[in-house]
């Protein structure tokens, strides 16, 4: 048995102990009301933001304008000479920062990562997973975590890793500063409440990063995960009708062709909002495997082993993938600006689902739980803690 599966036994395991007590019912409507209105932009002058705003040292903050998009869209690129230099946006002229994931460091290592969700599709996704004995990372948007919190549960449950996907869903560079700490927070704290874990990787909409985001993130604890140039699944296009499964499997098939050649491995772009783009998931996932793509979350293809801010059992890294170890991935040249943004605008066809109706739980005050460890929970988190070590010791002295 591969030990990194016993490390997430035990995470697995000690989380179960650590969930709220009415975690698998949905959210009340009271609970929902501690939150911002779902898929909008939160208000910044609340005191709960308020608060968070203090977290920064707006001095390090580069001082670069908002960019112009219909908010909650993503920027339109303007002429590549209007783009300041110092911003490094990489939606739009592709530039990468230096602390930027955008590969899996191991040749073959193939960091498996789905975004937009959890929706009501997520766990037809979760069983395909399970089959195939394979983690995944899943960048939550705080919204869809709002409507479906049990299914957060499940995908902690079969050991998967969770990064942010913010709360609404907006092009990041064209939020003002007070906005993007909202939109981090806010997604950060439901995935908190819901499952006691904070998060320490996110992936902005889009990919939409300029300096200005990433320093606002970096100073809230985050690692900025895009994904591998070309490595976009463009499954997003399906619901719009504007690419068909079979154009979708024709271009993943080419990028699978150009394994061979590349240095390290790969991140790939895939989605779980949409019922077409979890229909492709699968044959996607099968046809890597096939190549010889070993997928993982991306906390294993960094070799992390501390996938969380408050991480409570330390993953050991897997055994890299390849015999031996391949360099750093290099840094590329600045590619050409793409046409157009680089991921599907949320509104229209592709906006977020609409909740289904479901009959709320009058349950436990979400606020209590995020005041957790205390009272009741607290024994949980002692529970946890106490499995944690035992597990960690046992995994230690296989
Ligand atoms: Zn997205």
């Amino acid at each position: 048995m591969r030990t990194f599966s016993l490390a997430s036994i035990a995470l697995a395991a000690t989380m179960a102990l650590l969930l709220p007590i009415d975690s698998e019912a949905a959210m009340s409507k009271k609970q929902q009301k501690l939150y911002p209105p779902k898929d909008q932009l939160a208000d910044v002058n609340s005191p709960q933001v308020k608060e968070w705003l203090k977290l920064i040292n707006w001095s390090k903050v580069p001082k670069l304008a908002k960019t112009k998009a219909e908010i909650p869209n993503c920027p339109e690129c303007p002429a590549t000479k209007d783009i300041p230099k110092d911003a490094c946006w990489w939606t739009c002229n592709g530039c990468v920062a230096k602390d930027d994931i955008e590969v899996c460091p191991q040749e073959k290592a193939w960091g498996l990562t789905y975004d937009d969700g959890p929706s009501e599709d997520t766990p037809r996704l979760l069983k395909k997973l399970k089959q195939a004995n394979v983690t995944s990372t899943f960048f939550v948007v705080g919204s869809r975590v709002l409507e479906y919190p049990e299914t957060l549960h499940q995908q902690i449950k079969d050991g998967h890793h969770i990064g942010l996907h913010t709360w609404s869903h907006a092009g990041m560079t064209s939020l003002t500063n007070e906005q993007i700490v909202a939109e981090i927070k806010w997604a950060e704290k439901i995935v908190f409440d819901v499952t006691g874990l904070k998060t320490k990787y996110w992936r902005p909409p889009y990919g939409d990063v300029d300096n200005r985001v990433r320093e606002i993130a970096r100073q809230l604890g985050y690692i900025t995960v895009i994904w591998t140039k070309e490595w976009d699944s463009n499954d997003w296009q399906i619901p719009d009708k504007t690419i068909t499964n079979k154009e979708v499997f024709r271009n993943f098939k080419w990028a699978l062709s150009t394994v061979p050649k590349l240095k390290g491995g790969v991140i790939t772009l895939e989605h779980d909002l949409f019922t077409q783009t979890v229909n492709v998931a699968g044959p996607l996932l099968d046809m890597g495997m096939k190549k010889g793509l070993e997928p993982m979350d991306i906390a294993r293809c960094l070799s992390d082993p501390h996938p969380y801010q408050n991480s409570l059992v330390a993953k050991k890294p897997a055994p890299p993938p390849a015999k031996k170890p391949a360099p750093p991935p290099a840094k590329k040249p600045v590619p050409p600006a793409p046409a157009k943004p680089v991921e599907a605008p949320p509104k229209a066809d592709s906006a977020p689902k609409e909740p289904k109706a479901k009959e709320p739980s009058e349950a436990a005050d979400i606020s209590k739980q995020s005041q957790r460890p205390s009272g009741a929970a607290q024994v949980a988190w002692s529970a946890g803690m106490a499995l944690a070590f035992v597990a960690a010791s046992a995994f230690f002295t296989l």
